[in-house]
């Protein structure tokens, strides 16, 4: 049986580009016992993704070039030789960017369709939910009546992190690329203010009008010259979660920014980084929360899905551009 796959072709310098990737046909191998033959229903992209096309160590390898890319995917199993799952059960893993693949059945989990549509679990019930309710519950603190601004808001992560922080009975500000975000972030997530940094001319005067008591948390999915205003509004005390850095992702020189060490100094501040790994351990209380507030309608979603597998290279440079609204995903 033959599939396609997406393989690196090269590493690219700053944007990535379509001559970075491309397709191939690839034969099956047989089908052995313990294993399992998939279908990719829908494939994750996310800007954790660009840093593995660069050579260089980090907390996970870089994709090794001329074989395939790999993520987040959900997947129907089409035949199957173990006694765990059955033909038309779906699963998730991580996997290559194949459109059929054979994978060893302990590559992959279940999930339950009943509780939420299937591309959820690579979204709010998934990898980026994970990291908003870690990285918000753990490092951040919330306590009710606190004030907290989230950058990258209307993406994946940052539209969870808001609406968990209104569950805390936070004050919650969002810092997002555009009006129609803006919009959305209050309409439909709760946001109590939002700000377009693409259209703002003094961002620091904005945070500071939209968060009239200061910055108790700040959940920093972007970095750069956003975190660089927030920083500025900062509280005695405030928890900064350092989620992510995605407006350097792609530059070829380190830009050198104002120095934040005095604000964190004089105002006591914690500013934690950390990796959604380190609380593996706890990924089935996350879940369950995650899940329960999803059932009882505290919590809401939204997704950018793209139609067909030759769309991942382009879904995946959109997220560097604002393409999407929530998370970005592939319908294979
Ligand atoms: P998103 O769904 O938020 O997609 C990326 C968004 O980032 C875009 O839509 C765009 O929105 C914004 N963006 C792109 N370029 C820039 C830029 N130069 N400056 C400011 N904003 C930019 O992605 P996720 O929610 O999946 O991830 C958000 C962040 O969290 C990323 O930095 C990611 O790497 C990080 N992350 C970290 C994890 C961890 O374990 N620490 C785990 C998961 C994610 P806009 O229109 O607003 O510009």
């Amino acid at each position: 049986m033959r599939s396609r796959q997406i393989i690196i072709a090269s590493r690219p310098k700053g944007m990535p580009g379509p001559d970075n990737f491309v397709f191939e046909d690839y034969e099956l191998p047989q089908l052995n016992e313990g294993e399992l033959l998939l279908q990719s229903m829908f494939i994750s992209v996310d800007p954790y993704m660009r840093g593995r096309m660069n050579d260089a160590k980090s907390y996970v390898p870089p994709f090794e070039l001329g074989k395939p890319l790999a993520g987040g995917v959900v997947a129907k199993v089409i035949e199957s030789k173990s006694d765990n799952f059955k033909t038309g059960e779906l699963v998730t893993g991580f996997l290559p960017w194949q459109e059929k693949m054979i994978v060893p059945e302990k590559h992959v989990q279940k999930i339950d369709a009943t509780i939420a549509p299937p591309s959820y679990y690579l979204g709010i019930l998934g990898m980026p939910g994970l990291t908003a309710y870690f990285g918000l519950i753990h490092i951040g603190k919330p306590k009710a009546g606190e004030t907290l601004v989230v950058s990258g808001a209307a993406g994946a992560v940052g539209v969870v992190v808001g609406q968990i922080g209104k569950i805390m009975g936070c004050r919650v500000v969002g810092i997002a690329g555009s009006d129609e975000k803006v919009q959305l972030l209050k309409s439909k997530f709760g946001f109590d203010e939002a700000i377009n940094y693409k259209t703002t001319t003094d961002l620091k005067a904005a945070i500071k009008a939209a968060c009239p008591n200061g910055v108790d948390i700040y959940f920093d999915n972007v970095g750069g010259e956003i975190s660089d205003a927030v920083i500025r509004n900062i509280n005695f005390h405030a928890r900064i979660p350092l989620c992510g850095q995605i407006a350097l992702y792609n530059t070829t020189e380190l830009p050198v920014g104002p120095r934040i060490q005095p604000w964190l100094l004089t105002k006591s501040v914690l500013l934690q980084g950390f990796i959604i790994g380190n609380f593996q351990s706890q990924f089935p209380e996350g879940i369950k929360q995650l899940s329960e507030w999803v059932k009882e309608g505290k919590l809401t979603f939204v997704e950018t899905i793209e139609h067909g597998f030759d769309k991942l290279p382009e879904a995946l440079i959109g997220l560097f551009k604002g393409e999407n609204i929530g998370k970005m995903v592939v319908e294979v």
